[in-house]
């Protein structure tokens, strides 16, 4: 039985040799790897989750509200109060973590015989995610400092007239934003070309310098914008995604979500850390700041550093052909994870508690004076 791999199988064909998603999850001190929030959950929130659940966990024997109204118009009006655009429940769509927003936008637009694009290195489960839903990936060019060339991306779309189109901003796992001028050249390139959606994945806006890009949905509705409570909500366990867009693109996605695909339990979850917003909001301001500090303290060390609006910094550079898996290994063996996105010469690292950080810098530091 043991002999049996998968590509002994009859997987798709699209499958064969592929990897699954794999940030390790190690056992070490300090895990600054998959741009978690290193803060628990505040005790007051715990309570208010417990009671919640408590509720719905009476009516168990029912299946939940299939459109989580509650929960979307709780959504709403978060983005609404904090994203400078009106946004009502009509607009906004929910599931399983953002990751399957990305699927059920890209089983309900991409699919066999069209592709997505993306601008790489990005967040690799967009290629991932179209793979396993038959749309075909086309990896788009940045430049050498990571930002999005223009020129360059206009002509790939004309070329190729993608069906979906990414753009991550802030990106992962470069850490860089795009800018809204860029986004806007970008959606009139894609309508140009087809016309397709182009989805803004915005996991990380709310640890960003700059605005959310909300308000451009007015009159775009080819136009998504994707969020998370992974990330600024501290609740990545939690698995909670949601979309911003047209009352159309939220009517679309529902022809392929499956029924009741947001638990009564993740709904009460969710609803109780939106009642705690603010609260957790501080904690975004305290990870901003300790995200600059990594930034001026990694470039006060030596290294080179891509400009962050996100929870984590790219760092680098490592040479020669295993140099960052090297260097990684070696941060490792100082008892801090960090991650190797497999960007030649450069690292990942998520900004935790500052006693996080000051670890991850003493090793970085050691590093330096091994490697330079
Ligand atoms: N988009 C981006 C850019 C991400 O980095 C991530 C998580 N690493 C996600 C989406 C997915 O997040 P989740 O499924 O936890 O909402």
């Amino acid at each position: 039985m043991n002999d049996v791999r998968i590509d002994d199988l009859p997987v798709r064909d699209e499958l064969r040799g592929k990897s699954p998603y794999g940030a390790p999850q190690l056992d070490v001190p300090v895990r600054l790897n998959t741009n978690e929030n290193p803060y628990p959950l505040p005790e007051p929130l715990v309570e208010r989750i417990t009671e919640r659940v408590r509720e719905a966990a009476r009516n168990l024997n029912r299946y939940p509200d299939r459109d989580a109204v509650e929960l979307r118009t709780g959504l709403a009006e978060y983005l609404t109060k904090t994203g400078k655009y009106p946004v009502g429940v009509e607009n906004v769509w929910a599931a399983n973590g953002s990751n399957e927003v990305i699927q059920q936008l890209l089983q309900t637009f991409g699919g066999p015989g069209r592709t997505a694009l993306g601008f790489e290195p990005s967040y690799s489960m967009h290629g991932l995610i179209a793979r396993g839903t038959g749309t075909g990936w086309i990896s788009g060019p940045r430049n050498d400092d990571f930002t999005v060339d223009l020129a360059a991306a206009e002509k790939t779309i004309a070329e190729h007239r993608p069906d979906v189109v990414f753009i991550t901003t802030p990106n992962n796992p470069t850490g860089n934003a795009v800018p809204p001028e860029t986004v806007l050249a970008l959606y009139e390139a894609a309508q140009a070309a087809k016309p397709s959606m182009v989805v803004v994945d915005e996991a990380y806006i709310e640890f960003s310098h700059g605005d959310s890009l909300l308000p451009l949905l007015e009159g775009r509705p080819h136009l998504v914008v994707s969020r998370t409570m992974s990330k600024a909500f501290g609740a990545a366990g939690l698995r909670l995604g949601y979309l911003a867009a047209h009352p159309a693109v939220v009517d679309a996605v529902q022809l392929v979500r499956l029924p009741y695909h947001l638990s009564a339990v993740t709904q009460a979850t969710a609803l109780a850390a939106l009642e705690h917003t603010d609260t957790l909001l501080k904690y975004v301001e305290q990870l901003k700041s300790e995200r600059d500090r990594l930034v001026a303290e990694l470039r006060a060390i030596g290294y080179e550093v891509t400009e962050s609006d996100a929870n984590f910094v790219q760092f680098g550079r490592f040479d020669g052909k295993h140099g960052s898996h090297e260097a990684w290994q070696r941060i490792l063996d100082r008892g801090v994870l960090v991650r190797d996105n497999g960007v030649p010469g450069w690292l990942r690292v998520t900004a935790g508690t500052p006693a996080e950080n000051d670890a991850f810098l003493d090793a970085v530091r050691e590093l330096l004076s091994v490697v330079g």
